[in-house]
């Protein structure tokens, strides 16, 4: 499963209900055979909207997985610890201590401290994940798309310049300061360091590769199509292994009678020149019979007569109001590609 965050988390949570839980990470006292049920689900996770902030490193879609599916989300929210309390952020705020604009509760915290910490170390982000996940236990095994930087950052018109002066903000920047609501020119991923060749940009870890390749099915969920889902196709080598790997690729629009359902990937849509609409988006991830990566796309039942070159389309119930209907989703898309 290719997942973003919030809407990423929530498929996850119908991939569980669906196939049943994967133990992750892998019980060190197993014995041969304890840990290989009937399936196994892994989910390649977006890190595009990772940041330092206050000298740890923050990485949502990670951690809205792992929460989520942890039992330890706010659902109201949506993201971050359910029980927060906001001392150090307020206590950062009185010092002036920029950024005062991103919200870093106390609790989520110490998530951030343990991190840091690892990866300075000199563990890898794949071996730290599954580190945390070591608590939270979420049942599906959790791998980030690569070990290496590959933040997004939004070309925007400054808006403290008069003259329209161009500048490349974080996209945390762009979207929770800004509410993406500035003008934007274009996104641009900023990477290399580990793992990335000199200058380079990121290349997936070993672990996300395998994972396309030894797939029986791989799944688009129907998380941001620009800065989720299209920001782990531009990690290195991603885009290779869907086109080869001998699984069938299905996508799920996030996109639902030309609204998403939360969140702006119509703001993200349109920085790209297209429209917010499932034709659009099944068009932009393309078939892998042309340039492109789907076998199969699910649209909403708004959306039935969407028809993608190349592509089996059905359109079936896309409200992930619960596991339970999120599993007839990921049933549907099965049956799509004949599985
Ligand atoms: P983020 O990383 O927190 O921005 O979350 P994602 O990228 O995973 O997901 C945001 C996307 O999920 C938005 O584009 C929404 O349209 C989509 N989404 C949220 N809930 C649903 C749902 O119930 N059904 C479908 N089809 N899409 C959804
Ligand atoms: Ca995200």
């Amino acid at each position: 499963m290719l997942v973003g965050g919030v809407g990423g988390a929530r498929f996850l949570e119908g991939a569980r209900e669906r196939f049943g839980t994967t133990t992750f990470p892998p019980r060190a006292d197993a014995a041969p055979g304890d840990d290989s049920p009937e399936h196994t689900v892994t989910a390649v996770v977006n890190v595009g909207d990772d940041a330092w902030m206050h000298g740890v490193r923050i990485c949502p879609d990670l951690d809205t997985c792992m929460y989520t599916l942890g039992g330890g989300i706010d659902t109201d929210r949506g993201w971050g610890h359910r029980d927060e309390t906001w001392n150090a952020k307020e206590e950062l705020a009185k010092y002036g201590a920029d950024p005062d604009w991103f919200g870093l509760g106390d609790r989520d915290l110490a998530t951030h401290l343990i991190r840091t910490r690892m990866l300075a170390a000199g563990y890898p982000l794949t071996e730290v994940t599954a580190a945390l996940c070591n608590r939270w236990q979420p049942g599906v095994r959790l791998l980030p798309a690569t070990d290496a930087r590959h933040e997004t950052h939004v070309v925007i018109a400054d808006p403290d310049s008069g003259d329209g002066a161009k500048k490349a903000i974080h996209f945390q920047e762009w979207w929770v300061r800004y509410r993406a609501d500035v003008e934007t020119f274009g996104f641009a991923q900023v990477g290399g360091g580990e793992g990335a060749p000199a200058g380079g940009k990121a290349q997936a870890s070993a672990a996300a590769i395998a994972a396309i390749e030894d797939a029986d099915v791989v799944f688009l969920a129907p998380s941001n199509p620009v800065v989720s889902v299209g920001a782990i196709l531009s990690v290195g080598g991603i885009r290779a292994a869907l086109r080869t790997t001998r699984a069938k690729v299905v996508g799920v629009s996030p996109v639902i009678g030309g609204a998403p359902l939360r969140g702006m990937a119509d703001r993200c849509l349109s920085v790209l020149g297209l429209e917010t609409s499932a034709q659009a988006v099944g068009e932009h991830y393309g078939a892998r019979s042309g340039n492109g990566v789907l076998d199969g796309w699910l649209v909403a039942e708004e959306d039935a007569g969407v028809a993608v070159d190349g592509v089996a389309v059905a359109a079936v119930p896309l409200l992930m109001s619960s596991p339970r209907a999120t599993a007839a989703m990921i049933d549907a898309g099965l049956d799509l590609v004949g599985l």
